[in-house]
């Protein structure tokens, strides 16, 4: 980040008047002891170095609920600033912070560092197309291998990735989807380890300017913040065009196929989440909706708290994997229990991740709720791909 974008952010908290609008939505406020007011309060009086200092700001979730502030300063803009500067001082996230042993952080970590980019272009079906170099891009992050990382649940991310191409190649397109790509490095970023985060930027960006990239649809709301917003931050005349996969096949007529489908299917109660990174952060809010009602069978329940009032799944970058997470899961689950929904839909893999943890613990009481990121209901539902 530039000197001049670091002082912006800063200069900004100047402005705070301590009206605690940010803890009065700030889950983290709720269910820890990290308080943004007394955070922007110390970074101003005591300067960034000693807030910096302060273990709660590991409870910072990032999830933007704190944008209600009537000074439109970015706290989690700031909280990030603060944990780059406890990597060159000695405050590291507590062990309690940092989910499953820190393995998912030292995964990025491994790749920033190595000079061997992993083959990740593997999962496509035998009848579905796709080349290794093109305009448009197909950007699946780590998700080819995450079925494997997280397998105490069969979370069936790959499936859901041959749905998107599936979705991709009936409206005509046929993706590039190199295989050395790397992580994009969002968690390394949310955690302050930005030399490392550059490393991965670094390498994807050559790799998809030898390639003459132009568009890249990108499969994972974290990824696709990162590439829209935080990759230009750091790299000098960053002009490709990121999109979402919902908004990316949505724009190319993917309904016109999904009003075809002829067959009668059984009426599935499926209700959507929205994760903080793509509704409220980028507000995207309408086309994960539209493809969920428009798969035959579906109907679409609202939920109580619903787009930029969704809550935090409880967890970013792995980081606050832990009880007071698990309450705000807990929460959310017994919102969509509340609903009578059979299936709580995401289009964040972390999201589905973390909510099958929790749904884990509940589904002694209630064995028919289901959650399921949107391209693998897709795959299953509309596919029948298994
Ligand atoms: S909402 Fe904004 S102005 Fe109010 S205490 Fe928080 S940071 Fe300060
Ligand atoms: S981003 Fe979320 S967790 Fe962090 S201070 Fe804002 S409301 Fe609290």
């Amino acid at each position: 980040m530039t000197i001049q974008e670091f002082t912006a952010i800063k200069n900004r908290t100047l402005l705070c008047y301590q009206c605690s609008a940010c803890n009065s939505v700030c889950p983290a406020f709720r269910i820890e002891q990290f308080s943004p007011r007394m955070f922007i309060l110390r970074a101003v009086s005591e300067g960034m170095d000693k807030a910096a200092m302060d273990p709660t700001i590991w409870g910072c979730r990032s999830c933007g609920m704190c944008e209600i502030c009537p000074m439109d300063i970015d706290i989690p803009a700031m909280v990030i600033l603060a944990r780059m500067e406890t990597d060159k001082q000695v405050n590291p996230a507590p062990k309690t912070k940092t989910g499953h042993k820190k393995i998912f952080n030292l995964a990025q970590k491994i790749q920033a560092h190595s000079t061997n980019a992993p083959v990740l272009n593997r999962w496509p079906r035998a009848d579905q197309k796709f080349t290794e170099k093109g305009s448009t891009v197909l950007y699946c992050g780590m998700l080819p291998i995450w079925d494997s990382l997280m397998y105490t649940y069969d979370l069936e991310f790959k499936i859901g990735l041959q749905a998107i191409l599936q979705a991709l190649n009936s409206v005509d397109v046929i993706p590039a989807i190199p295989p050395h790509l790397k992580d994009s490095g969002h968690d390394l970023f949310y955690s302050g380890d930005e030399n490392d985060f550059l490393d991965l930027a670094l390498h994807n960006m050559t790799i998809l300017d030898q390639m003459g990239a132009r568009t890249v649809i990108v499969v994972n709301p974290e990824d696709y913040h990162v590439l829209k917003n935080v990759y230009p931050l750091y790299l000098d005349d960053f002009d490709l065009d990121i999109q979402f996969w919902t908004d990316y096949i949505l724009d190319h007529g993917i309904l016109e196929q999904l009003r075809r489908q002829a067959y009668l299917e059984t009426e599935v109660h499926a209700c959507y989440h929205d994760p903080c990174k793509l509704g409220r952060i980028n507000k995207i809010y309408e086309s994960p909706r539209i493809l969920l009602e428009n798969i035959p069978g579906v109907r679409l329940v609202t939920l109580r708290n619903e787009k930029d009032l969704a809550p935090c799944c409880g967890v970013t970058a792995f980081i606050g994997c832990d009880e007071g997470s698990l309450y705000l899961r807990n929460e959310r689950l017994q919102e969509v229990e509340d609903a009578s929904c059979e299936v709580l839909v995401s289009t964040c893999p972390s999201c589905v991740s973390h909510y099958s943890c929790a749904l884990d613990a509940r589904n002694a009481d209630n064995p028919g709720l289901k959650v399921m990121d949107l391209s693998t209901f897709m795959g299953r539902k509309l596919y029948k791909f298994t």
